[in-house]
């Protein structure tokens, strides 16, 4: 049996879309909101799969430090991170795809998550991106069936983040 939790995380963060055609190519940004869903096994003797507060810890740090009032690109948008490079101070992030809702999910529940669960009991199972209050996208590990076991899933979850190393 899995229990699992959610710690929403909001953020500020501009981005644009590279080739997207419409108005998304243009420097913007959103008050996003990010849903990291957590699974274990078992509980503490507290009755806890994981602390709430040591959830939020982990992903409002990196968050605070890497996305939150920066600027996401494409590493392939030459001409984005050139012009970011130029502002001074800039806090900036380069993803080696488009930062899509979808592709910031993929990248939280793919790098990010596994490496700042890496000394606890529990693995992310899902992350949801809110870019506004009407659309979200959701990254999700492929469960098979629900005999599989959370070192299983953790297995999956490095294969894929070694797959997506590109
Ligand atoms: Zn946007």
């Amino acid at each position: 049996m899995g229990l699992s939790i959610m710690r929403r995380i909001k953020f500020c963060a501009g981005h644009r879309l590279h080739q997207h055609g419409g108005k998304c190519e243009f420097f913007h940004g959103h008050n996003y909101v990010a849903d990291f869903y957590v699974t274990g096994e078992s509980v503490d003797s507290v009755g806890r799969v994981i602390d709430f507060a040591d959830l939020k810890a982990r992903f409002k740090g990196w968050l605070d430090e890497h996305w939150d009032h920066g600027f996401l690109l494409f590493e392939g948008d030459d001409n984005g991170v050139n012009a970011i490079k130029q502002v001074e101070p800039s806090k900036y992030f380069v993803l080696p795809y488009n930062p899509t809702a979808e592709n910031m999910a993929r990248y939280l529940l793919d790098h990010v998550a596994p490496q700042l669960l890496v000394d606890t009991e529990v693995i992310a199972t899902k992350v949801v991106v809110w870019e506004t209050e009407d659309s979200f996208a959701e990254a999700s590990l492929d469960v098979a069936g629900e005999t599989r076991n959370a070192e299983a899933l953790a297995t999956d979850v490095a294969a894929s983040a070694k797959d997506a190393s590109w």
